[in-house]
């Protein structure tokens, strides 16, 4: 269903319009349309009593994006004007959850000019009815999937149990040494502590059971997976998030197609949009595990392109060390074992990916890619371990700076890609690379305007 926002009415815009001569045009309307995944319309109607109109401009603000779009509006020039700008979302495509500002200018023949106050907007997917559960660090939106899920908490469930054991064995210790000691008295009150202790301790037990195993829903269920991936971010990378994560949660591969960009991968599962902090994935009901990893996944490129974002927008950052970190992030010390079967087949086959393709787009061949994923997790745990947390830190503010790979690996780690490759796979005993993949014609990271990361692949699904 399309929903109009008549986002300010005639005399609230001429009311709130910015100082203008006396014989200004005026505006009479400015109306904001989201039509996503089609377009977003932007409308407008102004008179001038003076001279006719013959400028009509939009300017939009995308929040995060390093500059702001002047665009030309449609409509016939006269002393009334209705004019319109459509944003082709299919050519300039923007998420779900992205917002942003837009105001007119309008001008006569005259030179008179008016500029509209700025209103925001926001681009939604009204296709889904969406839920919400949200704290101020992380916003979910999700439609499919149970309201009464069990999550099952091991770590409450075993001091629980552990507590209840605990305080049964000491009162049974005390009643043997009170029987052992032949003192009945004695004895017959450590039984009446025992036989009370023992009911408390059941009943404590079964007081905790709820909260060790207790029914969430599908959507709190990932809120909480991801602020624990994100407090563990920050712990870890001591980059704490600036702005609310928008996440939202597509129930089905179709309605998850329907909604990315043209063009998407087709083993696409999940899409960060670092510069309006959207996160898109789809996870089936009955893939919650997966959702968490993948939840994990691009909230870690989200903080990690926050760290490297600088006043000229995004950075590329080579796959290689951004899908390496989102993988490790994951789960930090445990990699899918799909990852860990795809790099092990590859060490003894001796087809392992050169480090210099990894910085580049990963294949659409979802085999590949699969390999990408392993290795750069791979090479990133290698750097973790072989360098530690503070050069992988340095390593990131040196590809905020720009420049090329090689020199930047060799200013951080002393070792160019080819050097980091020889000793990487040493490490993990795969045969030495026959040719060296050194090419240092071709120029990288410069400022380049990128909307999103590369995507999450789909896995075991
Ligand atoms: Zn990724």
């Amino acid at each position: 269903m399309i929903q109009r926002f008549v986002t300010l009415c005639a005399l609230a815009l001429i009311l709130l319009a910015a100082p203008a001569a006396a014989d200004s045009p005026t505006l009479i309307v400015s109306e904001f349309t989201n039509n996503f995944r089609k377009n977003l319309l932007f409308r407008v109607e102004a008179q001038s009593a003076s001279a006719p109109i013959t400028r009509v401009e939009l300017l939009v603000q995308i929040e995060g994006a390093p500059s702001r779009s002047r665009l030309a509006a449609a409509f016939v020039p006269g002393a009334q004007v209705r004019a319109a700008y459509e944003w082709n979302l299919a050519r300039d495509y923007l998420p779900p959850g992205a917002r942003g500002q837009f105001w007119w200018e309008i001008q006569d023949r005259a030179g008179n000019q008016v500029h509209s106050p700025p209103q925001t907007f926001r681009v939604e997917d009204q296709t889904r009815a969406w839920k919400r559960v949200a704290n101020d660090k992380l916003a979910v939106h999700w439609y499919a999937g149970s309201d009464r899920i069990i999550t099952f908490d091991p770590r409450a469930a075993f001091f629980s149990f552990g507590a209840s054991v605990g305080f049964g064995c000491v009162a049974l210790i005390a009643s043997a040494l009170a029987w052992l000691m032949r003192r009945r008295r004695a004895w017959l009150i450590v039984c009446s502590v025992v036989a009370l202790s023992a009911g408390g301790s059941a009943y404590r037990f079964a007081d905790e059971l709820p909260r060790a195993a207790r029914p969430a829903n599908f959507g709190q269920a990932l809120l909480e997976h991801g602020l624990y991936s994100l407090e563990f971010l920050e712990r870890d990378t001591g980059i704490a998030i600036e702005r609310q994560i928008q996440l939202y949660v597509y129930g089905d591969r179709d309605d998850f197609f329907a909604a990315l960009e043209p063009g998407a991968k087709e083993w696409t599962g999940g899409r960060a949009f670092p510069s309006s902090n959207v996160i898109l994935i789809d996870i089936a009901p009955d893939s919650l595990e997966w959702g968490k990893r993948a939840v994990a996944h691009e909230i870690t490129h989200l903080v990690i392109h926050q760290k490297i974002r600088s006043p000229l927008g995004e950075l590329s950052l080579p796959p290689l060390i951004d899908e390496g970190l989102a993988v490790y992030y994951e789960s930090p010390g445990a990699p899918e074992p799909q990852f860990a079967a795809s790099l092990q087949r590859a060490i003894r086959d001796d087809t392992l990916i050169s480090l210099r393709a990894l910085t580049r787009a990963f294949s659409a061949d979802p085999q590949i890619a699969n390999l990408s994923y392993a290795q750069s997790y791979s090479v990133v745990d290698f750097i973790l371990r072989r360098y530690g947390r503070d050069k992988m830190t340095q390593l990131l503010q040196a590809f905020k700076q720009g420049g090329f790979y090689d020199d930047i690996l060799i200013q951080v780690l002393g070792a160019d890609l080819d050097d980091l490759e020889a000793a990487w796979r040493k490490e993990i005993g795969a045969k030495p690379r026959a040719l060296p993949t050194r090419a240092r014609e071709t120029p990288t990271p410069f400022p380049t305007f990128s909307l999103s990361t590369d995507a999450t692949p789909t896995r075991g699904r």
